[in-house]
């Protein structure tokens, strides 16, 4: 069948947008209900009066069919929407008190972290644009990803002018983190020249090294109180613990026990990865859904624990980022 090619200037195909906005705000981590004692043991620095702050960037994915003019939304109501409904009223702002969402003293208000500042965003743009998605950075290494609750219902179909502002009750929490470790592309099996036929100069019988950035993102759902998907720095330390401190400035091939056997290209040294953590992560209370290991600025390799099958989700925010 050839293409859909929809009306003029593309009318009614489908396409998804994205648009970046950034605000700066302070927060801090204490509940009324703990002593002292009991606020820095849980929520450490976090807790430390009167607070801290972040330069927190925002990712808005919306999709929809094209109109008459080719776009799925006009991008100065985009603008407007997002200036109006989150950064007017959270920018130099101290966020426990900009919304009452995170009103402590109220038993439905919950902590500021990432996680419920971007569902909070969510709840407050949903019934002004067709949100398919939303990543909210606190800083280059920690951010959160929410996805339409249920199954993802296309704008085109959905009936927006009656649909009510439903939040997601899981959110994706990524960290990132690296290390610089050696490797030797090539099987035992094959001789040098055909080892050399499949990996290339990664076959060369010294080595060489990359400095390889790791994304871990864990799903789970908010709790209602502490704003937390999950513990960050139980999860934090998971990542040191079984993967950085072991991984980093070595030569795997050598150093690590799985890559005597196993060619340690990206794609291994990523599932690697995601078997070492899926176990303790759910044994702390989340669910590991992503590793994406790069190892050079021109290749990555991203493995999804949760399903066997390969996913893209949420790509349309990765996209807006790389840009
Ligand atoms: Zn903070
Ligand atoms: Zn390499």
């Amino acid at each position: 069948m050839p293409p859909q090619r929809g009306g003029p200037h593309g009318q009614g195909r489908p396409c998804v947008i994205t648009r970046r906005a950034t605000f700066s705000a302070s927060h801090r981590y204490w509940l009324p209900e703990l002593s002292d004692d009991d606020n820095r043991a849980r929520f450490g620095p976090c807790s430390l009066a009167p607070g801290h702050g972040h330069n927190y960037e925002l990712i808005v994915a919306m999709g929809g069919p094209l109109d008459g003019d080719g776009m799925v939304l006009n991008l100065s109501e985009v603008k407007h929407a997002i200036r109006a409904e989150v950064t007017d009223q959270l920018n130099f702002r101290f966020l426990n008190e900009a919304w009452p969402d995170f009103d402590l003293s109220r038993p439905e208000g919950c902590l500021p972290t990432t996680e419920a500042v971007c569902r909070a965003i969510w709840i407050r743009l949903a019934p002004h644009l067709p949100l398919m998605g939303l990543r909210l950075y606190e800083q280059p290494d920690l951010w959160v990803d929410l996805l339409p609750p249920g199954p993802a219902v296309a704008p085109a179909q959905a009936d927006l002018s009656t649909a009510q502002p439903v939040a997601p009750m899981e959110a994706f929490l990524s960290i990132r983190t690296h290390f610089a470790a050696a490797h030797r592309l090539a099987r035992a099996e094959l001789s040098q020249a055909e080892n050399e036929a499949i990996y290339g100069k990664c076959a060369r019988p010294h080595g060489h090294g990359h400095n390889y950035l790791l994304d871990v993102t864990v799903r789970g759902r908010i709790d209602p109180r502490t704003g937390m998907v999950c513990d960050l720095a139980t999860l934090q330390r998971l990542v040191d613990d079984l993967v950085v401190e072991p991984f980093d400035h070595t030569f795997l091939n050598k150093d690590v026990e799985h890559f005597a056997t196993t060619v340690p290209t990206a794609e291994n040294i990523a599932l690697h990865i995601a078997d070492l953590l899926t176990g303790p992560i759910a044994a702390a209370g989340a669910r590991l859904h992503k590793v994406r290991l790069q190892e050079s600025p021109n290749n990555a390799a991203e493995v999804f624990a949760e399903t066997p099958q390969l996913e893209m989700v949420p790509a349309a925010l990765d996209l807006a980022v790389a840009g």
